[in-house]
C-alpha cells in the first residue's frame, strides 16, 4: 500500500464541491467506567482493571454511571443540543475482538442529545456554523496489540493481544451533519472544529481532552460532487485520526485523492480509511455501506436514561464559558499583541496567566512569568507549567515585591527557584535566602564611594556626557553588595553624584 495518485489541490477545489461530516468521539474522565465500577484510569498493568460486567460474563448486569450521564448532558448543551427527556441504550452487534460482549452498548435513535451548532472560526478570522445532528453516549472497546510484523498492523502480525483496561470507558460521540460550502478552508475547519471539541470539553472538565491518548479522536467523512451538482458524492471515512494537523492532512489528502479519481471517470469506494501519519496518506480500512446492519435494539439490562429538567437546568447553569468567546474577551481585556496572546494559548498558558492577574498581577507581569522563567523552568523539569511547584498567588506574590523596589529581577527568580525546589512560600525562601534588596542608602552611598575611588574618572566622564561609565561602576557595587540592590536607584545615585 502506498500513496495513490492526486490532484493538486487548488485544482481539485475548482473543479469539485468538498463535503465533510465529522465524528468526535470523546473519552469522559469520570472515576469509573460507564457500566461498572472498574476504574476508568489510563496506563495500568493489561487486564488490571477488569470485572464480570466489562469482560462481558454470562449474567453479569451493567448500571449506567450517573457521572457520566451528567458529563454527557454537559457537553451536549455546550454544543447547543437539545436534551431528550427519555432516552435508551442500545447494543450494537458485531464481532468486536477487543470488546468482550460482542455488542457495544450505545444509542441509537434516542441519542442523549441532539440538533446542536458550534460556530467555528479558523485563522483567517471566518467563522462556519457546524450543525450537530447528535451526541450519544456509548462505551469504548479494549486495546489490541498486533505483535511480530513488521508495520505493527494485524496483517502480517503472528498473534495479537487484548487488554480489556479500556472496554466499558465511557464515550460521547459527537456527529456533526453535512458540512458544505467551506470549498478549500475544509481541511482547516475539519482541524479547527476538532480544536473546539477538545477546548470545550478540557474546560468543562469532562475529559483529559488529551489527542495523543486518544481522549479525543475523529472519524473524518470526506465526498465530492462536480461543482453544481445537486447529489451528494461517495464518501469515505478515515477513521481514529488523533491530532489536528492530522485531521487536516487526511482531509486534505482525501480530497485530492478523490478528485484525481473523479476526474479520470472513476468511482470512489464507500469505505473506512486508515492515516498513516508518519508518510501523509490514507489507505483502504473496510467497505462500509451505508446499511451496515448491526441489529440494533433497545438494551434490555439497562432503564431509559430519564434526566429531570431541574439536573438538566442546573448542569446548564454550571457550564464554563465557552472557551472561544474566553478567549476573545481575554485578548480584549488584557491589551496584548497577537503574536504575545498567541504564545500564551499555543503555552497552555491562558489559565494560568489569568489567576496571576486575578491574583493583583499585571497582564504583561503575569504573561512574561509564565511564557518565560516559568516556562523555561517547566521545560527543563520536563513537566507542564500548571505542574510546577508555583501557584498563581506566589508568582504574584513574587511580581509585587519586585514593584515595590524589594526584589530586582535577578533576586525574584532566585525566589522561584527557591519555591519550585520546595523551599517554602515566597517569603520563606527570601528570608531562608537573605534576599532582600539593600535599601540602606547610607550603606548604598558607601559602596558607591568605594567603587568611585577604584575608578578615578568616572564622574568626570559621565559629566562629560558619557553617561554609560556609570555602568562600570554600578557593576563594581552590584558584585559588592551581592547582588541585592535596585541597580536603576545606584545609577540614580551615580548621576546625582556627578551633578553635584
Ligand atoms: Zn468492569
Amino acid at each position: 500500500m502506498a500513496k495513490e495518485p492526486l490532484m493538486d489541490f487548488d485544482k481539485a477545489i475548482e473543479k469539485f464541491d468538498v463535503v465533510i461530516g465529522l465524528e468526535v468521539h470523546v473519552e469522559l474522565n469520570t472515576k469509573s467506567k460507564m457500566f461498572c465500577g472498574c476504574a476508568n484510569v489510563f496506563g495500568s498493568e493489561p487486564n488490571t482493571n477488569v470485572c464480570p460486567i466489562c469482560l462481558g460474563l454470562p449474567g453479569a448486569l451493567p448500571a449506567v454511571n450517573k457521572k457520566a450521564v451528567e458529563s454527557s448532558i454537559a457537553i451536549g448543551l455546550a454544543l447547543g443540543c437539545e436534551i431528550a427527556p427519555n432516552g435508551r441504550f442500545a447494543r450494537k452487534n458485531y464481532f468486536y475482538p477487543d470488546l468482550a460482549k460482542n455488542f457495544q452498548t450505545s444509542q441509537y435513535d434516542e441519542p442523549i442529545a441532539f440538533e446542536g451548532k458550534l460556530d467555528v472560526e479558523i485563522s483567517d478570522g471566518q467563522t462556519f456554523e457546524v450543525l450537530i445532528e447528535r451526541a450519544h453516549m456509548e462505551e469504548d472497546a479494549g486495546k489490541l496489540t498486533h505483535v511480530g510484523g513488521a508495520t505493527g498492523r494485524i496483517q502480517g502480525a503472528e498473534y495479537s493481544l487484548v487488554d480489556f483496561n479500556r472496554a466499558g470507558v465511557p464515550l460521547v460521540e459527537i456527529v456533526t451533519k453535512p458540512v458544505f460550502g467551506a470549498g478549500a478552508n475544509a481541511p482547516e475547519l475539519a482541524g479547527a472544529y476538532v480544536r473546539s471539541i477538545r477546548d470545550i470539553v478540557k474546560a468543562m472538565d469532562v475529559s483529559d481532552a488529551r489527542m495523543e491518548r486518544g481522549n479525543v479522536r475523529c472519524d473524518a467523512n470526506v465526498s465530492l460532487r462536480p461543482k453544481g451538482q445537486e447529489k451528494l458524492g461517495t464518501r469515505t471515512e478515515t477513521k481514529n485520526v488523533n491530532s489536528i494537523r492530522s485531521v487536516e492532512n487526511a482531509v486534505r489528502y482525501e480530497i485530492q485523492r478523490q478528485a484525481h479519481i473523479l476526474d479520470r471517470g472513476g468511482s470512489i469506494t464507500q469505505e473506512t480509511r486508515h492515516w498513516h501519519e508518519d508518510r501523509g496518506y490514507t489507505s483502504a480500512g473496510r467497505p462500509k455501506s451505508d446499511a451496515d446492519d448491526y441489529r440494533y435494539f433497545p438494551e434490555p439490562d439497562l432503564v431509559p436514561v430519564q434526566p429531570e429538567s431541574s439536573w438538566v437546568e442546573s448542569i446548564r447553569a454550571s457550564l464554563p464559558e465557552n472557551p472561544q468567546h474566553r478567549r476573545k474577551r481575554l485578548a480584549a481585556e488584557w491589551g496584548f499583541s497577537e503574536l504575545e496572546f498567541r504564545d500564551v494559548v499555543n503555552g497552555d498558558l491562558l489559565d494560568l496567566v489569568e489567576a496571576t492577574v486575578a491574583a493583583g498581577t499585571s497582564p504583561q507581569a503575569a504573561r512574561k512569568w509564565w511564557t518565560g522563567e516559568l516556562s523555561r523552568q517547566a521545560n527543563a523539569q520536563e513537566l507542564s507549567p500548571n505542574e510546577l511547584e508555583i501557584t498563581p498567588e506566589e508568582v504574584a506574590k513574587i511580581q509585587s515585591l519586585i514593584d515595590s523596589g524589594d526584589l530586582t529581577d535577578r533576586m525574584a527568580r532566585e525566589v522561584v527557584a527557591g519555591v519550585l525546589a520546595k523551599e517554602g512560600s515566597p517569603e520563606e525562601v527570601i528570608e531562608k535566602r537573605g534576599l532582600r534588596v539593600v535599601t540602606d542608602e547610607g550603606a548604598l552611598i558607601a559602596a558607591i564611594d568605594e567603587a568611585l575611588s577604584q575608578q578615578p574618572g568616572v564622574l568626570e566622564k559621565i559629566r562629560e556626557g558619557k553617561v554609560q561609565a556609570a555602568g562600570a561602576v554600578i557593576g563594581a557595587v552590584m558584585r559588592a553588595m551581592g547582588g541585592q540592590v535596585d541597580a536603576a536607584r545606584v545609577r540614580e545615585l551615580i548621576l546625582e553624584r556627578a551633578a553635584n
